[in-house]
């Protein structure tokens, strides 16, 4: 259920827009606009004091990207959703909006390349310092915790060896301490993962990925408590800048509507993967948060409805081999990114964590064997022949049967 009495699957397609006020245009209006104009000057004073309700300027709100804002707190189960041009500006609006100078801020041991980036410069410019937890105990977490810290800030599945935090655990300590948590839910989406339904106080999303679901838009977008994301639009988004545009707005909400439909059948095809790969010789392990074999296995069925659509593996090999197993393939399109509707390849080590210093990338278990693999919406049976005849390119050692379903 979404935050109404709506199944999640009534909530995407209907909610946050009404056609009624839209001259019951079905689909919802692209206001592309960049000013809206005020009847008398008396009523362009109303708005900006704040007295009446309507738009002003599109930085400081627009009515594409309000329906997108409304869509999304539904799904998150939140009180507002907040949007931006893209993942990086959400997570940049909603960390600087939460720390000061000389503050500190606790994360998960695994954080998205430019997240990594932006606590580095804020460390370098602020002294806003942070590090890392892998957050499997509460008593882990509380030994990091000191009177700075300002946040926590998580990911999972932690991209890309796809190891699990548990949301619930995570937001009793933190509230303890009276500290929010923030959550990237990227991964998930909310179809399959509802941080703020487990105690968490802000999730946020690069709505590049399973939101926009298209590979067409770079989009980002928040979902907490009212009052924060009112003063974070008034702040950090207004201020800094780094606004929605309508037009991807209007991409975004029409991607959402097939959301559900989209994301089973990336987790039935990333499980078809998950089940191939790791039989695989030339492959020596697979991280995929719904291995029943895995530790972390108990969190994914307590937090997530499945899967999900990303998978990583190591192959038994050398980087050179890891490189050629990309270049052998025949429609898998090499690229970062994830959640469209193209399956995607790429090798963590020398493209989205790259920037991450290799003692860095070692602890957090990126080796240059690994690739990560985004499965998209292809029947996986051409999914799957594609990556086994890249892989059985690859010298193998023994001989090899193709399994069949
Ligand atoms: C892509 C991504 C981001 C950044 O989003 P952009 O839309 O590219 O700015 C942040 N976090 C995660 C987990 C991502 O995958």
């Amino acid at each position: 259920m979404a935050n109404n009495d709506k199944y999640f699957e009534t909530s995407v397609i209907h909610d946050g827009y009404n056609p009624d006020y839209m001259l019951g245009s079905l689909s919802s209006p692209l206001f592309q606009t960049s000013t809206f104009t005020f009847e008398t000057a008396e009523q362009g004073e109303r708005r900006f004091a704040g007295m009446e309700d309507g738009y002003i300027y599109s930085r400081l709100g627009n009515p594409t990207v309000s329906v997108l804002e409304e869509k999304m707190a539904a799904l998150e189960n939140g009180e507002r959703g907040l949007a931006f041009g893209s993942g990086m500006a959400a997570v940049s609006a909603i960390l600087i909006a939460l720390t000061k100078a000389n503050d500190h801020i606790l994360c998960s041991s695994g954080l998205y390349g430019c997240t990594f980036g932006l606590l580095t410069m804020m460390e370098e410019k602020y002294n806003i310092t942070h590090d890392f937890s892998d957050m499997r105990t509460k008593e882990e977490i509380r030994s990091h915790i000191k009177s700075e810290t300002a946040c926590i800030y998580v990911e999972t599945p932690i991209n890309p060896t796809m190891k699990l935090i548990d949301l619930e655990m995570v937001a009793e300590v933190a509230h303890e301490y009276n500290i929010p948590v923030v959550v990237d839910n990227t991964f998930s989406s909310p179809y399959l993962q509802r941080p703020l339904d487990l105690g968490c106080d802000v999730v946020l999303h690069s709505a590049t990925k399973y939101i926009g679901g298209h590979g067409d838009v770079i989009a980002g977008v928040a979902v907490g408590k009212k009052d924060f994301l009112d003063e974070v639009a008034m702040t950090t988004l207004k201020d800094i800048g780094g606004v929605m545009a309508p037009f991807d707005a209007w991409l975004l909400i029409r991607g959402l509507k097939t959301l559900p439909i989209r994301l089973d059948r990336h987790c039935d095809n990333a499980e078809k993967m998950f089940e191939r790969l790791r039989q695989h010789p030339k492959v020596a392990r697979v991280y995929y948060p719904n291995d029943d074999t895995h530790p972390d296995y108990p969190i994914r069925q307590k937090q997530m409805k499945r899967g999900g659509g990303v998978l990583s593996f190591e192959i038994d090999g050398t980087k050179a081999e890891a490189q050629q197993l990309l270049n052998s393939l025949n429609f898998i399109k090499i690229a970062v990114s994830l959640g469209d509707a193209e399956t995607l390849i790429q090798h963590p080590a020398t493209m989205t964590h790259a920037v991450v210093p290799e003692a860095s990338r070692t602890e957090m278990g990126i080796s240059d064997q690994l690739i990560r693999l985004s499965v998209g919406l292809e029947a996986w049976v051409d999914v799957w022949a594609d990556l086994e005849q890249a892989l059985n390119q690859l010298q193998t050692a023994g001989t090899y049967t193709t399994v069949k379903e």
